[in-house]
C-alpha cells in the first residue's frame, strides 16, 4: 500500500480533514527518516510504517495512534529523538512512539522466563493500550512477511508471537488479531503439526462449507423469517488452524470429536433477537445437551459475547451456531480497540466497557484500584494507563532477561533474584550503567548490574530496606553462618530492650501458631513466654506472647504485620 492508497482508505473511513492533514504530516516525517532504508523484503521501510498505519486504521483508532504508528520505528531505526517527535507532533504522540521503541528492547526469548511473567511485564513497560495495539500491529505486518528473514530468527520470532502476542490480544479481545498471529506462527514453529492439520482438513472443510451453505442455511432463513427475525448476515466462520491444534492436544488428536471446525454465524439486530434466533435454531434441530453456552448472560473474560449451540442438524450432522449481535460480532473481531473507535471529535465511546474488557489484568496482580466506569473521557483516558501492576516492578538483567520483583525492590533483591552468591558476595550496583547505593528503589524498565567480590559479605542493614522475601530469608541464612555466636550475643546487650506482651485473638486454625512465630523470627525477636488462654466453647481464643523488644515503635511493626496473618482477629500489645 502506498501513500496514495492509505490516504484515500483514510478518507472512505471517514477521518476529517484536520486529522488527515496532521496523519501526513507524520508520513512526510517518517518516510524522510526512514530515507534510504530497506526491508528483508527489498522494499522500502516505510511500507513496513504506512501497513501498520493503516491497520490501526482498521481499528479505527485516533489519528494520534495512527501518526504514532507511521512514527513507529523512527527512534529506535533512524535515530531520531522524543524531543523532535514531540516538537513536531506534540507530547502525546511522542509518548507512544517512545513507548513502542522501549518494548521492542525487551528480549523474550529467555526459556527459563515465566512466560505469564513476560506478559505482565510487557503491558507493565507499554503504559498505555494504545501502545500495545501500535506493537501487536506491528508484530502483525512482521509476521505477514517473515518469510523474508533467515529461518532460525523466523523460529525465534514466531516463538515468541505464540507466547506473549497472541495471548495479549486475545487478552483485549481481539480475536482477528489472536488468529491470524497464531495461524502465521503456528507452521514455523510446528511444522509438521501444521502439515498434519493441513491434510486432515483438506476434504472436511470444502465439503462442510458446501453442506452449510448448500442444505442449511436455506431452511434457517425460511424459519427466521417465518418467525419475524430477520438476520443482518448468515455466514459461517472456520476455526483458526493454530486453535484447531490446541483444541485436538486435549481430544486425543481425534478430528471426529471436533464439532466446529465450522460454525454457523447469524448476526442479528438486538440482543432479544438472539434469544429468538436461538429458540428457531432449537426449533428446527434437536441441541445437543450441555452445549449452549450464554456468554452474553456471562460474558468471556476477555469480554467475548455470543450465543453458542451445537445441534444435531440437517441429516443429523452435528453442527455449532454462534448468534450474536451486530455490536458484540464488531468487539469480538476488534475487542478493546471497539470502544474507542473513531468519532468526529475524537472523543472515545464508551470507557466502561473498556473497564469490563480489562478486569483479566485486575485479577492477574491484585489488582485493588477500581477502574470503574469512566464517565467523562479524561477519566477514560485515564483508565487506560496501564497501572495494574504498580506491586510488582520489572527490571533486566545486562542480558536482557526479566526480573520480576515487588515495587520498591532494591539492587540487592534484584541480586539475590538472580542468585544466592551474587547477593552474598555483593559489593555495588549499577543501574542503567550508573552507581547507585544499595536501597535504591528500582522501577520498571530498568537494567541493573551487580557487582560481586570475593571476600565480600551481606550486612545485617540491608534486611532494613529489602523487599522480597527471597532477599531476606537468604541474607539471614548466610548471617547464621557468618556471624560468631559472641558477637551476636554482645549485639543483643548492646541495645537497650523492654518487655513487651502482645494480646493476640486469633480464630484457630492449624499452622497458626507457626504463622505467628514467623512473624516475630522475621524481626528476629525470640518469643520468650507464649500461653494460649483457650476456655471451652470459645470460637476465639487469645494467644498472649512476651518478648524483649526495642521499643514501641518496633512493637507496633509487629502488630502491623501480625493482623495480616491469616486467622488473626486483633492484636494489642502493651509493655511490662
Ligand atoms: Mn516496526
Amino acid at each position: 500500500m502506498d501513500w496514495h492508497q492509505f490516504n484515500s482508505k483514510l478518507q472512505e473511513l471517514g477521518y476529517s480533514e484536520k486529522d488527515r492533514k496532521f496523519i501526513s504530516q507524520a508520513f512526510e516525517f517518517a518516510s524522510k527518516a526512514h530515507e534510504g532504508q530497506k526491508r528483508a523484503s527489498g522494499e522500502p521501510y516505510i511500507t513496513h510504517a504506512i501497513a501498520v498505519a493503516a491497520e490501526s486504521a482498521n481499528l479505527q483508532l485516533d489519528a494520534v495512534t495512527i501518526s504514532s504508528s507511521l512514527l513507529h520505528d523512527t527512534i529506535e531505526d533512524c535515530g531520531i529523538t522524543r524531543e523532535e517527535i514531540a516538537k513536531n507532533f506534540g507530547e502525546d504522540t511522542a509518548f507512544l512512539v517512545e513507548g513502542v521503541s522501549k518494548l521492542g528492547s525487551v528480549r523474550y526469548n529467555d526459556a527459563q522466563q515465566k512466560v505469564e511473567s513476560l506478559r505482565k511485564m510487557f503491558l507493565a513497560f507499554a503504559k498505555d493500550i494504545r501502545v500495545v495495539l501500535i506493537k501487536l500491529l506491528d508484530r502483525l505486518h512482521n509476521m505477514r512477511t517473515i518469510q523474508f528473514v533467515r529461518p532460525e530468527k523466523q523460529r525465534r520470532i514466531a516463538q515468541e508471537t505464540l507466547e506473549i502476542y497472541a495471548p495479549i490480544a486475545y487478552r483485549l479481545g481481539m480475536g482477528n488479531i489472536k488468529g491470524e498471529l497464531e495461524d502465521l506462527a503456528f507452521p514455523i514453529v510446528h511444522p509438521n503439526e501444521y502439515a498434519w492439520i493441513i491434510k486432515e482438513i483438506a476434504l472436511r472443510v470444502p465439503e462442510g462449507e458446501q453442506y452449510l451453505r448448500e442444505e442449511v442455511k436455506q431452511i434457517l432463513e425460511q424459519a427466521l423469517a417465518a418467525e419475524g427475525v430477520t438476520p443482518l448476515t448468515i455466514d459461517y466462520r472456520k476455526k483458526h488452524l493454530y486453535s484447531l491444534w490446541k483444541k485436538l492436544l486435549r481430544y486425543e488428536m481425534d478430528m471426529a470429536r471436533i464439532t466446529d471446525l465450522l460454525a454457523m454465524r447469524i448476526v442479528v439486530e438486538n440482543i432479544e433477537d438472539c434469544y429468538r434466533a436461538l429458540g428457531i435454531v432449537h426449533q428446527l434441530w434437536k441441541p445437543l445437551p450441555g452445549r449452549i453456552k450464554d456468554y452474553i448472560a456471562l460474558p468471556k473474560q476477555n469480554g467475548y459475547r455470543s450465543i453458542h449451540t451445537t445441534v444435531f442438524c440437517v441429516r443429523n450432522k452435528i453442527t455449532e451456531f454462534q448468534i450474536r449481535t451486530r455490536e458484540m460480532h464488531e468487539e469480538a473481531e476488534r475487542g478493546v480497540a471497539a470502544h474507542w473507535a473513531y468519532t468526529e471529535e475524537g472523543k472515545p465511546k464508551q470507557g466502561s466497557e473498556v473497564a469490563r474488557r480489562l478486569q483479566w489484568a485486575q485479577k492477574l496482580s491484585d489488582w485493588q484500584k477500581e477502574i470503574g466506569s469512566a464517565q467523562n473521557s479524561e477519566e477514560f483516558l485515564e483508565s487506560l494507563k496501564i497501572d495494574f501492576f504498580k506491586d510488582r516492578v520489572f527490571v533486566l538483567t545486562p542480558k536482557g532477561d526479566v526480573i520480576d520483583l515487588p515495587s520498591g525492590a532494591t539492587p540487592v533483591d534484584f541480586a539475590y533474584a538472580v542468585h544466592t552468591d551474587i547477593g552474598n558476595h555483593m559489593m555495588g550496583a549499577k543501574v542503567n550503567g550508573k552507581f547507585v547505593p544499595f536501597d535504591f528503589a528500582l522501577s520498571s524498565g530498568e537494567t541493573v548490574e551487580i557487582l560481586t567480590q570475593k571476600n565480600k559479605k551481606p550486612n545485617p542493614e540491608w534486611l532494613t530496606f529489602i523487599k522480597s522475601s527471597i532477599a531476606k530469608n537468604r541474607i539471614r541464612a548466610a548471617l547464621r553462618k557468618e556471624i560468631p555466636q559472641t558477637l551476636h550475643a554482645t549485639q543483643t546487650q548492646q541495645t537497650k530492650r523492654a518487655s513487651y506482651q502482645f494480646i493476640i485473638t486469633v480464630r484457630d486454625r492449624v499452622g497458626l501458631l507457626k504463622d505467628i512465630s514467623a512473624v516475630f523470627s522475621a524481626f528476629r525477636i525470640s518469643m520468650q513466654h507464649v500461653t494460649v488462654n483457650n476456655s471451652k466453647n470459645n470460637p476465639f481464643p487469645d494467644i498472649v506472647i512476651s518478648a524483649q523488644l526495642r521499643d514501641t515503635k518496633q512493637a507496633e511493626s509487629i502488630a502491623t504485620r501480625l493482623k495480616t496473618v491469616r486467622g488473626v482477629e486483633s492484636v494489642s500489645y502493651k509493655t511490662i
